[in-house]
């Protein structure tokens, strides 16, 4: 892929010029550098990728494995012990689902528990810890002790086991939008992609897109951008709960929030990690946009499947607002490329991370754990039972 537009710009401007051919080459120089280099990352990716085969949640088959590596040698009481206070107490028994009574987010329990209730009937009695905050809990990089406790997201310096957050079916976030949570994902995948196929590639604004709160200052290079650049960036920054002042959204009034679907209409839209992964990811991909992520520590279970200039373009979180930029407009140069890597990102996403697939490594995931177990699991009394409407 040639980016001609900018060396013809070049040659005109400086033909007449010798000190202005060379600050100009020297320019064009350090340009082509970097769009050569940004091919190269792009073309060694797509070599190196191995699309992952269709059926039974495979393609996340090798996040299991390496959350349960750290408990290869079995899962003891004094293990489970130390997760207890971390989390909340779910056994599986004769195939039906217990709970300790006390959850301290029931819309988080609830949207767990729908996966729960659906694998309970074909799995063998087991006990777990599930963590329904944001964060997760056990960080052998500050000296804890291992410990399985399952989270939604967690970096690599964690020994948490990631699970598909609540919010695939409900307790996401709320915001006005989504007053009771975020959530649905299954009945999410159908309204996006329905919104994809009204804004084709060709009718979508050539424009990066964000918006969400500040619950990350990462946030805020592209916020900058954005305000320097209105014509190339749309990002603001919305309230949430713990708004207080404009200086909560970067001294700007609050911007309104704008639904997933209504995302599609842009052709870039950015990713960026809040207090752990953020929601929005999965969202963004439907879309069919290019999907600029940033950041790359935090993770839910489905992100390592997805590949960096493969599904989407990796931005660093130590990006300033000037080298964002040069990405965009390098995608902007090159839009039959940004096209393919929207396309395999959406298609991605849309095999991959199903409703069924979520059960799927639900299911896979407690199986696993469950032949770990070196204990008996009894009933324990305390525990309530959790009916699931079906
Ligand atoms: N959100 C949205 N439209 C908006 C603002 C937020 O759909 O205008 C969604 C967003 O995609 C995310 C959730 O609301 O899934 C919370 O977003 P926020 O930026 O507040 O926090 P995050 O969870 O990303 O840290």
């Amino acid at each position: 892929i040639v980016n001609s537009y900018q060396s013809n710009q070049n040659e005109e401007t400086c033909s007449s010029d010798n000190i202005c051919n060379e600050t100009h080459n020297k320019y064009s120089k350090n340009i082509n550098e970097w769009t050569s280099k940004i091919n190269k990352e792009i073309q060694m990716a797509i070599n190196k990728y191995i699309p992952c085969e269709k059926t039974n949640c495979s393609c996340h088959k090798a996040v299991i494995e390496h959350d349960l590596n750290p408990y290869q040698d079995g899962i003891t009481k004094e293990l489970f012990t130390l997760a207890r206070s971390k989390g909340t107490k779910y056994q599986i028994i004769k195939g039906e689902l217990y709970r300790e009574k006390e959850c301290h987010f029931p819309a988080r329990c609830a949207g767990v528990e729908h996966y729960l209730g659906a694998v309970a009937p074909k799995l063998p009695n087991l006990e777990f810890i599930v963590n329904t905050r944001d964060w997760p809990q056990v960080n052998h990089a500050w000296g804890n002790r291992k410990a399985p406790v399952f989270s939604f997201s967690k970096t690599n310096d964690y020994y948490d086991i990631m699970y598909p957050a609540w919010s695939f079916w409900e307790g996401g976030p709320a915001i006005s939008l989504y007053p009771t949570g975020i959530g649905r994902w299954d009945k999410h995948r159908v309204s996006i992609s329905s919104a994809a196929d009204k804004w084709t590639w060709d009718k979508k604004e050539e424009i990066a897109f964000f918006r969400g709160s500040r619950t990350n200052e990462e946030r805020d290079a592209l916020i900058l951008l954005s305000r320097s650049d209105p014509d190339l960036v749309d990002a603001k920054y919305t309230k949430n709960q713990a708004w207080k002042s404009d200086a909560d959204t970067l001294y700007a009034p609050p911007a309104s929030e704008v639904s997933f679907e209504e995302h599609c209409k842009y052709k870039y839209l950015f990713n960026y990690r809040g207090v752990a992964a953020s929601f929005r990811f999965k969202h963004l991909f439907l879309c069919k946009s290019l999907v600029f992520h940033v950041g790359n520590s935090w993770l839910e279970f489905f992100y390592p499947s997805l590949r960096p200039w493969v599904h989407y373009v990796p931005i660093s979180p130590t990006a300033k607002a000037d080298e964002i930029k040069k990405y965009i407009e390098f995608f902007k140069e090159n839009d039959s490329l940004a096209k393919e890597i929207a396309d395999r990102g959406f298609q991605h996403i849309w095999d991959h991370l199903t409703d069924k697939d979520v059960k799927c490594y639900w299911r896979k995931l407690l199986k696993k754990y469950a032949l770990l177990i070196k204990y008996d699991v009894n009933k324990d009394k305390d525990l309530i039972r959790i009916d699931i409407k079906k």
